[in-house]
């Protein structure tokens, strides 16, 4: 009986803990701060015609996918972060890029609230899509046969999504 009583006092106590939380106000403004961080990028299709390559609009724009191979970026190994090329937004830091040898630019994880995820069923496969969360350009796919040591997972990115910013 007093064992009950005691995990009925517990349970109260922390939904009254979560309800505190949810009207902190700290909370609330910070919250506010990350959806002004991610103020989405708009842009017309002629727009992004416009800026970006034939190859990089097809990539980010359309779906498309690179072909794969030791160009571009799936060999590249400097220090700095990878930005999205169509809309400049941080995505992956380079201690995160690792080799993979899948034929693209393969990291283990993203710079926190950067990057949404979406099921894509296509080309006959189950796959999670990763999108630019700030403009919503196709980045590539993520799967789990990451690294086991990190996270597990393999952020696979086309090329033509991303540019690299060297670090000072
Ligand atoms: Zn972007």
């Amino acid at each position: 009986m007093k064992k009950s009583i005691f995990f009925l006092a517990t349970a109260l106590l922390i939904s009254c803990n979560s309800t505190a939380q949810k009207n902190n106000p700290e909370v609330s403004k910070k919250k506010k701060q990350m959806t002004q961080k991610t103020d989405k990028v708009v842009k017309t299709d002629a727009e992004w015609q416009q800026q970006l390559t034939q190859q990089q609009y097809y990539v980010l724009r359309q779906k498309g996918t690179d072909r794969s191979g030791d160009g571009g970026y799936t060999k590249h190994f400097e220090k700095g972060t990878y930005v999205c090329r169509a809309c400049e937004a941080q995505l992956f830091e380079s201690g995160s890029k690792y080799e993979s040898h899948c034929g693209w630019p393969s990291f283990d994880d993203a710079i926190p609230g950067t990057i949404d995820f979406t099921k894509d069923s296509t080309l006959g496969m189950i796959r999670t899509e990763i999108t630019c969360t700030k403009c919503d350009g196709h980045l590539g796919h993520i799967f789990d046969d990451g690294p086991k040591e990190t996270t597990g997972k393999r952020y696979c990115v086309n090329t033509s999504s991303i540019k690299f910013v060297k670090s000072e």
